[in-house]
């Protein structure tokens, strides 16, 4: 088969990740990349800097790391927790543009104005006329990305980025439940502020585009924490951008010559502060399904469902995880912002019980050697795409081996003992008399 031609729509984290990893299986990838129109300073945990190393993004890694306090005031308490990383997407943009390039990625700076496809491949229509070709494209646009249609929609959600210059200080970020929504603040060592509220579209009662930076600067003045805070700093003009932040399932996450990833499949509400992180997931599992998909057209439908529950799984924990932290605010439980959030997508456990008998060995997609393969692993309520297996060591043949009537010690023997002591554990967690 002659070298496919790859064109990746978008340079944000998911674009640049799937791109590198496309490299590092040997493909030639091209990636269209425009600028972000607007400024914007986003909070990351160790887990998103993790991804970023895992990823090869070593510059955007470097954008990443500004450690900062976190103030959380959240149901009428008042937190001091543990650190979060600040990082300025502008800078950060530019890092992911650096990696790319010393990865062998062809940058196309462009704006993407239309998309054909079909079976043969795709025609792809840049604002100044060039047009690229490609046989299998990624869209990694981000929220910007077109929708056919949507298989899980949040509360609608609108988010005001407010951005104004301050004095140097110390970075710092917090959150804060309001009755209508709930606002997150930073500020960067250089002196600039960025605060964000976070609003339901049906209820807000917003003023038209023109009113919004008085209307802001309004509901800054009312936050006791804003002043507490930024002090005089919090009174200076801001510019304002307003983007939707409503948590979004995309309903077909890929075909057999295109995938879609991050914020592009699946984008979460910012509250989980998991963006970044969800957006790292889906993009580093999308290698092994591409090269899944290009390589071995027997296991196309295996690799496409390996993606879509992988996407829809990582969805539903975040949103929960979101609704969990809605939840936690009892003082406005009544308002209908947070009635709304507090009982989405659903009422179930983020984690349900373990439960020994549940376990079943079936055969799922896994990514073996840079493919998608079937495998036998092993599926409990909790984790319904399965596990396949733990620091190397095959589940199945364990657990089916419980199922079949032979002891632990017959079937631990022969392991060193590291791994009877991980293996045991893991039998417990999932509910096996001790
Ligand atoms: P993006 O980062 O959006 O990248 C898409 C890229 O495609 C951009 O560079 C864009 O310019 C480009 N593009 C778009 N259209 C075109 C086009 N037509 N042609 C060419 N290029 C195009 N996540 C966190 O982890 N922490 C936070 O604090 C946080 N705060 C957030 C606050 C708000 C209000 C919102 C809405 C999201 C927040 N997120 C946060 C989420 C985070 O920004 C995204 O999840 C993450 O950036 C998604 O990465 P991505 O690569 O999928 O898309």
């Amino acid at each position: 088969m002659p070298e496919p031609r790859i064109l990746i729509l978008g340079a944000g984290p998911a674009g640049a990740a799937c791109a590198i990893g496309l490299r590092r299986l040997g493909y030639g990838v091209e990636i269209v990349a425009d600028w972000r129109r607007f400024d914007a300073v986003e909070g990351v945990s160790q887990r998103v800097l993790e991804g970023l190393r895992h990823a090869g993004l070593s510059n955007a890694l470097e954008q990443a790391a500004i450690p900062a306090r976190r103030r959380v005031r959240w149901n009428g308490v008042d937190q001091q927790l543990n650190e979060e990383c600040l990082l300025d997407r502008r800078l950060f943009d530019r890092a992911l543009r650096d990696d790319l390039k010393q990865a062998g990625v062809e940058v196309i700076e462009g704006r993407v104005g239309g998309v054909d496809s079909d079976a043969q491949g795709h025609r792809v229509v840049l604002d100044g006329g060039q047009v690229l070709h490609a046989d299998f494209l990624v869209e990694a646009r981000g929220r910007q990305a077109p929708l056919a249609s949507d298989r899980l929609r949040g509360p609608e959600s609108v988010s005001l980025l407010n951005l104004w210059q301050g004095a140097e200080g110390e970075p710092f970020s917090a959150v804060e439940s309001l009755e209508d929504g709930w606002a997150w603040m930073a500020r960067l060592a250089d002196g600039r502020c960025y605060w964000q509220i976070s609003l339901d579209v049906s209820t807000s009662n917003l003023p038209g585009k023109a009113r919004l930076p008085e209307y802001c600067a309004q509901r800054r003045r009312e936050s006791a924490l804003v002043s507490e805070l930024f002090g005089a700093d919090a009174w200076q003009a801001a510019t304002v951008h307003a983007r939707s932040s409503t948590a979004i399932l995309a309903g077909e996450c890929s075909g057999d010559n295109w995938l879609r990833v991050g914020d592009a499949a699946m984008a979460v509400d910012p509250l989980s502060g998991n963006g970044i992180f969800q957006s790292l997931s889906s993009a580093l599992q999308a290698p092994a399904v591409i090269n899944t998909l290009l390589r071995r057209p027997e296991h196309r439908a295996l690799a496409r469902g390996f993606h879509q529950q992988r996407i829809e799984q990582l969805f539903l924990r975040f949103a929960r995880i979101g609704r969990d932290f809605y939840a936690q605010e009892q003082d406005k439980a009544g308002q209908p912002f947070w009635q709304r959030r507090q009982a989405w997508p659903d009422l179930q456990p983020i984690h349900l019980p373990s439960d020994y008998r549940q376990l079943q060995v079936q055969q799922r997609p896994v990514v073996r050697d840079a493919f998608i393969e079937p495998a036998e692993v092993v599926v409990s309520p909790d984790q319904p795409l399965g596990i396949w297996h733990l620091q190397g060591v095959p589940l199945a043949p364990l657990v089916r081996g419980l199922q079949a009537g032979s002891t632990l010690d017959q079937l631990l023997a022969g392991r060193s003992a590291s791994e009877q002591i991980m293996l045991r554990s893991w039998l417990v967690a999932q509910g096996y008399p001790r």
